[in-house]
């Protein structure tokens, strides 16, 4: 590929001197799990999210995990989850032992529809979890509001949108309880896995801190039998170097996408991604629609254009959970089928971002040429396919 979907090593080209001295600092320190450097970056975060209390966990999908079992979810409950969404919002869910019941997307956003979670929530409804899917925050308004009138808590899974910002306060502000990956292409990424819980609810914290360390406060003395999620210090250090170029690596972001929104409008067959008047996106994909979806990520591949597709199983048409969910999902089959992420992020030079453009721009031409629906012919002889 001439142009990659993404580079995972600029980021420590541009910051290589700051890593290999946080690296050092950390390996000559002689402490590597739960020590000095994750403590920072939990005041750091929670303070970057306006939020009391951050813990540092092992991944996103623990994260998740952790804040319902801290709450209490577990066996018997439901909990609403997108129906378009990385499975991991999921499974954080069921390994709880709760059920996960989907609720389809809005369309143009690509975000869960609050009228779908008003219409699934039962008796056992124990908690909503909005994902903040690609970048942009979820209908949070909306959503919180339907929480208060029926009792329930809501978990923000905001793997994918550190520094997006809903009507003017950051995902995770105060009063919020939100989970974060650190998983490397995220946009605040570690060397390897990581995540972290921000909330509001010093109980919850206290709880998550008990149930990612072996149900342990105080060294060999355990409360209850939990596992062991923790971050470890070189992550946490090379978190604290890069946390500090969140917002500029976002603002490149958000110049890869407008160009894409103004040079991509209005291509025969391509749709393009609608951000809501609530949301400041932070672009961790950019999502196009296609529906002859295959064909244009080919051609984009011969034009040496990388893409990927988020995500091309739907999670209840996943082996994972098929035949085990209720109910049709017409709209996560139709997204699985369509969408087509382009290249993006804060390393993406505006040349090659332009490469794309003009790459999108042909390929989208020639399926057009090459499609002659009955009575719509837009040329008089076949096109190449
Ligand atoms: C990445 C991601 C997760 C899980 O994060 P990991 O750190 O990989 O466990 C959860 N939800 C969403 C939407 C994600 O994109």
């Amino acid at each position: 590929m001439t142009i990659p979907f993404l580079d995972l090593k600029a980021p420590y080209g541009e910051l290589k001197d700051e890593i290999d001295r946080a690296v050092r600092r950390v390996l000559e320190s002689g402490w590597y799990l739960l020590g000095p450097e994750v403590e920072a970056l939990e005041s750091e975060f929670a303070g970057y999210c306006g939020n009391s209390h951050c813990v540092a966990v092992g991944s996103g999908v623990d994260a998740l995990e952790l804040i319902l079992r801290g709450l209490g979810v577990g066996p018997g409950d439901e909990v609403i989850v997108p129906s378009h969404t990385f499975i991991a919002s999921w499974v954080a869910v069921s390994k709880t032992g709760a059920r996960p019941v989907p609720a389809e997307p809005v369309e143009s956003t690509f975000l869960i529809d609050p009228a779908a979670v008003e219409a699934a929530i039962t008796t056992r409804t124990a908690a909503i979890m909005p994902v903040h899917l690609y970048g942009q925050p979820a209908d949070l308004d909306a959503i919180n509001a339907i929480a208060r009138r029926h009792g329930l808590a809501v978990v923000e899974d905001a793997a994918q949108a550190h520094g997006a910002r809903h009507r003017g306060f950051r995902v995770g502000a105060r009063p919020a309880t939100a989970a974060f990956s650190f998983y490397p292409g995220k946009n605040l990424g570690a060397l390897g896995d990581g995540g972290a819980v921000v909330t509001d609810d010093a109980h919850l914290a206290a709880r998550v801190r008990l149930l990612r360390n072996c149900g342990s406060r105080v060294k060999y003395h355990h409360e209850e039998p939990a596992g062991n999620s923790r971050l470890d210090e070189l992550q946490a250090a090379v978190l604290r170097v890069k946390l500090a170029r969140l917002d500029a690596w976002n603002v490149r972001r958000r110049a890869v996408a407008g160009r894409y929104l103004a040079e991509l409008a209005e291509l025969d067959g391509l749709r393009l991604p609608v951000v809501a008047p609530w949301s400041e996106h932070v672009w961790h994909l950019f999502v196009v629609r296609h529906p002859r979806r295959q064909e244009l990520q080919d051609l984009l591949a011969a034009a040496g254009v990388g893409t990927l597709i988020h995500y091309p199983v739907a999670v209840h048409r996943s082996a994972a959970y098929a035949g085990s969910v209720a109910g049709s999902y017409p709209l996560a089959d139709r997204l699985a089928d369509e969408v087509l992420s382009l290249p993006m992020g804060p390393h993406l030079t505006a040349e090659a971002a332009g490469e794309v453009v003009a790459a999108v721009r042909a390929a989208t031409a020639h399926l057009t040429q090459g499609r002659c629906p009955a009575g719509r012919a837009t040329t008089g002889s076949p096109a190449p396919r």
